[in-house]
């Protein structure tokens, strides 16, 4: 909204020691490292102070200490880690770009530079969380905690929680159902792959299809992405059908727009039956 604003840093020089071969461990070698900081810096340019904007030399140490106190085999790997602290470390940064330039690699061959580079970023996701067996809110609880202590997972809202019917007639105890805003740094397989774990850990066993469960965690929204393959489909394929999906996803992203049906949420809310 603000316009287009980054912080680049260019061609930092860093001796470290990662390399697939022994002797780059040992004696290492020089790397350079590009970087590309997606931030605002609107308000620290109106108002000319360092703490509302990312300090770029904070950053440059960061990347020297890290490429130093760590050894990778590839400059891949290096990429992605460093990727992630940056992230991690430097909450006005959405997105960082990066390349890791590695002109002495042992090729053999006269080059000018081999490198690899990398975008990684903070994605919003909604979810629905709901339990129906033994002591539901604690599952509930103890499954927000859980996805907001992973360091690639931070948990930004959550509803309050909703009693309902069960849904898809299998005979069963009532539901509870709540609604939770994150960022992550997961791609949607991998965030697919971490709510199931933390199914698992509440004693989550898929016997019945729509039965009993102590935890359900379902991806809703991914940032605007229609994606669809055999595991995983988003948006969600039923959420518009489901009012004790929408209910508490609208007390915390009631303008949200699907990105298929073109309706906000709370327009999805206002047209589903609440006795589903
Ligand atoms: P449901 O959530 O429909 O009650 P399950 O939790 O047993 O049932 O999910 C069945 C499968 O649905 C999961 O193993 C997963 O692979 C798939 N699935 C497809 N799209 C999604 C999504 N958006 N969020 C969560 N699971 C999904
Ligand atoms: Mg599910």
């Amino acid at each position: 909204m603000e316009g287009f604003s980054c912080i680049k840093i260019e061609e930092l020089e860093v001796y470290a020691y990662h390399g697939v071969y022994p002797e780059e461990n040992e004696k290492g070698q020089t790397f350079y490292v590009n970087a590309v900081l997606d931030t605002d810096t609107r308000r620290a340019g109106l108002l000319d102070e360092l703490e509302l904007s990312t300090n770029y030399g904070e950053v440059c140490h960061f990347i020297t200490k890290w490429m130093q106190e760590h050894t990778c085999k590839l400059i891949e790997a290096v990429a992605e880690q460093l990727a992630y602290g940056i992230l991690q470390t430097f909450p006005l940064v959405h997105a960082v770009e990066l390349e890791i330039r590695k002109p002495q690699a042992p090729i053999g061959l006269p080059f000018g530079s081999v490198s690899v580079q990398i975008k990684r970023g903070w994605h919003l996701a909604y979810l629905s969380v709901g339990s129906n067996m033994g002591d539901r809110e604690r599952y509930i609880r103890e499954a927000i905690a859980a996805l907001d202590a992973k360091k690639h997972t931070k948990v930004c809202r959550v509803s309050g929680l909703l009693v309902t019917k069960p849904y898809g007639g299998v005979a069963q105890e009532d539901f509870l159902n709540g609604a939770i805003e994150i960022k992550t740094l997961l791609s949607p397989i991998e965030l697919l792959d971490a709510l199931h774990e933390i199914e698992a850990a509440a004693g989550r066993e898929r016997l019945v299809h729509w039965g009993p469960r102590t935890l359900d965690l379902d991806i809703l929204f991914y940032d605007k992405l229609v994606y669809e393959d055999a595991r995983l489909v988003i948006p969600h394929l039923d959420l518009q059908n489901r009012y004790f999906v929408l209910k508490p996803l609208a007390e915390i992203a009631p303008n949200f727009r699907h990105p298929l049906l073109g309706q906000t949420v709370s327009k999805l809310l206002e047209a589903v039956d609440s006795d589903l």
